[in-house]
């Protein structure tokens, strides 16, 4: 009798997992209690980075059998800007793929729907399962409070592609808030780390602030955002269950850059259930750099808020910002040294985050 693979939750992380599943040939189900994938999204234009390891996201996707057929714009250069200075930095490739997610066409949510239809992978929208049921549980953000809010306006507009990161805590409390224009599509936004009942004030503050540097014309603006989970223990088992993307915790904790790894780990859930590996050990070893890196990248970028973030600042324009970023999550031996100083920190600054 042909056993039925279940995935809980058709996000990236489920699909990819679908995807991978199927089209070797196993019998998959997906349960998604939303009507659509890509609903948890209203068309938020969200970076797929390739900054991480300066290899190509891209490239990843197709070497395991996931087509790229979703809008995927290129970015190799973009603006860190503190309200006073604007640097520009050129990254020699791209750093990021502007994606959409929402239930649009081009979405990469919905590519990744259509490839695992085609792949035979059955999905029954509005409809759920306890997890003890799931093979695979893939339902994003749950449990525990979130570590970081995102609120901010997708519109068109007629101004020239750009990329600008706005690193000042009116406009995005110990985080950062951003514009991106892609061929007419923009997208403005806060994210705060902390103190989320100042959502809407520094929201206000990054518009302001963005909208008077970079002047556009704003169409059809619709409201877009949401909630981001991390965990410094990400849980990949629950009971028989491999657990994957934001559901095990999984985040980027400098800047909620989470999707390749969703991606991922749903790839690697499937290569281990296929090839009779331990998912968690695989997943434990794949993922330690962001996870225990991301907790030294936090605090460092906590500590660089002095003085509008100068020191963050100067260390991109010094090290150059390809070569920073991939230094950030590579878990190299100065974060090693670092992390139990990092870990007391973010233990007393957030302290409903599990480490
Ligand atoms: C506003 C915002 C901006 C972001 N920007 C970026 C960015 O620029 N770059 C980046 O890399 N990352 C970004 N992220 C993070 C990124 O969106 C997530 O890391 C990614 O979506 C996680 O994928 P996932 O498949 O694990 O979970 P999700 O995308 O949340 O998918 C989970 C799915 O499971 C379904 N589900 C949940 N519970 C159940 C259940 N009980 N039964 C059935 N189905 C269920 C949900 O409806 C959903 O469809 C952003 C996040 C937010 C909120």
């Amino acid at each position: 009798m042909k056993t039925v693979t279940r995935v809980l939750g058709a996000g990236p992380a489920g699909l990819a997992a679908a995807i991978v599943l199927a089209r070797a040939g196993h019998t998959v189900e997906v349960f998604e209690r939303r009507e659509d994938c890509g609903a948890r999204f209203g068309g938020d234009l969200q970076g797929l980075e390739s900054f991480s390891d300066g290899t190509s996201v891209l490239d990843e996707l197709r070497q395991v059998g996931i087509d790229t057929d979703f809008l995927h714009k290129p970015f190799d250069r973009g603006f860190q800007f503190n309200g006073q200075r604007a640097d520009l930095h050129e990254f020699g490739g791209p750093a990021f793929y502007l994606v959409r997610r929402g239930t649009m066409p081009d979405a990469i949510d919905q590519s990744l729907k259509r490839q695992a239809l085609a792949a035979g992978v059955r999905i029954r929208f509005g409809a759920t399962l306890p997890p003890a049921d799931a093979d695979i549980l893939a339902t994003g953000p749950r449990g525990q409070r979130p570590y970081a809010v995102c609120k901010g306006v997708v519109f068109r507009t007629d101004a020239p592609d750009v990329a600008v990161a706005l690193l000042d805590d009116e406009a995005g409390y110990k985080g950062y808030s951003y514009l991106l224009v892609s061929d007419g599509q923009g997208c403005l936004c806060t994210s705060l780390w902390s103190d989320f009942g100042r959502v809407s004030h520094c929201l206000t503050e990054a518009r302001r602030i963005l909208l008077a540097r970079w002047p556009m014309t704003v169409h059809d603006e619709r409201s877009v955002g949401g909630l981001v989970h991390f965990s410094g223990r990400p849980r990949w088992r629950d009971g028989g269950a491999l657990v994957v993307g934001e559901a095990a915790g999984l985040q980027d904790f400098l800047w909620a850059f989470g999707l390749r790894a969703a991606l991922r780990s749903g790839v690697l859930a499937a290569q281990s259930l296929m090839q009779g590996h331990d998912y968690a050990v695989l997943a434990e070893r794949t993922f330690r750099p962001l996870v225990r890196g991301g907790i030294v990248n936090r605090f460092l970028w906590e500590m660089g808020r002095v003085g509008r973030y100068a020191a963050p600042m100067a260390a991109f324009r010094w090290r150059g910002a390809g070569r920073l970023m991939r230094e950030f999550y590579s878990y190299n031996r100065v974060q090693r040294l670092l992390f139990p100083l990092a870990r007391g920190y973010v233990r007393a600054a957030h302290p409903h985050i599990s480490l």
